[in-house]
């Protein structure tokens, strides 16, 4: 069961940088894939193609079999969650608003989006009644983090992708987090797309590992056999 086809996808920025070539990789719902490598290796080009936040020069990406530029943007939309390593709550919005930013923007009524908010602090432990009505300067770098996170799934979307999600906390929430992150997913049965240059993390928290060099993946294989291969 596929959730998603990259065919081919190449992309070079205006000034000339090629930064990925011939990316092509099915993904199956439900799983967790992490896009690995260095620096400037085009990871964040790629989760960027599949949010169309950028265009690609090559190939194309089906979801569901169909070709990504057949979807309109506010279906792409519903259907995707993003994650970023600088959160980027807004200041200025609660953490009920921040949650259901997706939702406020296709107008989910404000009952819906508390609801909704409510039972996504809870899956991750943090009292409702304590923080929906907070700002995110009020919250720790954890905690915002978690916001963000639950951000991503508040409107339900089929595919999330996270760049870097957990880069800038300290290894102890680190651990913590990506211990939830993947409770969170068995529960939610989503497909991931999570990116990070640290083979540890990508070990705890891949199904598949997919291994990228200079713009190209090297390599791809479950935890065990990059272990074993590597
Ligand atoms: P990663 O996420 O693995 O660090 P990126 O996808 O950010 O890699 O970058 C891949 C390559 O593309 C790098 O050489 C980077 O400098 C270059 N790059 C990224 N964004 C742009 C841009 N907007 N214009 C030109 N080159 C870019
Ligand atoms: P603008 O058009 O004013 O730039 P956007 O609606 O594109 O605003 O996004 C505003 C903020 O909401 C950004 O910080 C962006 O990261 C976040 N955002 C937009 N779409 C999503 C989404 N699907 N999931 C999570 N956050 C999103």
């Amino acid at each position: 069961d596929l959730a998603l086809r990259f065919d081919n996808i190449g992309k070079v920025y205006p000034d000339g940088t090629r930064a990925v070539s011939g990316f092509t990789l099915d993904i199956r719902r439900g799983e967790f894939i992490v896009l690995i490598g260095p620096s400037g290796c085009g990871k964040t080009t790629t989760l960027r193609v599949i949010n169309r936040l950028i265009e690609p020069s090559s190939g194309t990406i089906f979801i569901d079999g169909r070709d990504f530029r057949q979807i309109r943007p506010v279906e792409l939309r519903r259907r995707l969650g993003y994650v970023i390593q600088r959160i980027g709550l807004m200041p200025h919005l609660t953490i009920q608003d921040n949650i259901t930013f997706v939702p406020r923007l296709n107008r989910v009524p404000a009952a819906a989006r508390r609801t909704r908010a409510t039972e996504l602090l809870e899956m991750v432990g943090l009292d409702p009644a304590q923080y929906l009505d907070r700002y995110p300067a009020e919250l720790s770098g954890g905690q915002q983090q978690r916001i963000g996170v639950l951000r991503a799934l508040a409107h339900d979307p089929d595919i999330i992708l996270m760049d870097e999600p957990f880069g800038a906390l300290d290894p102890l929430m680190r651990d913590q987090l990506q211990d939830e992150l993947k409770k969170l997913q068995r529960t939610v049965a989503k497909t991931i797309i999570f990116v990070t240059h640290d083979m540890d993390e990508a070990l705890t928290m891949a199904d598949r590992i997919v291994l990228m060099k200079e713009g190209e993946i090297v390599q791809v294989g479950t935890p065990e056999e990059m272990l074993r291969h590597p």
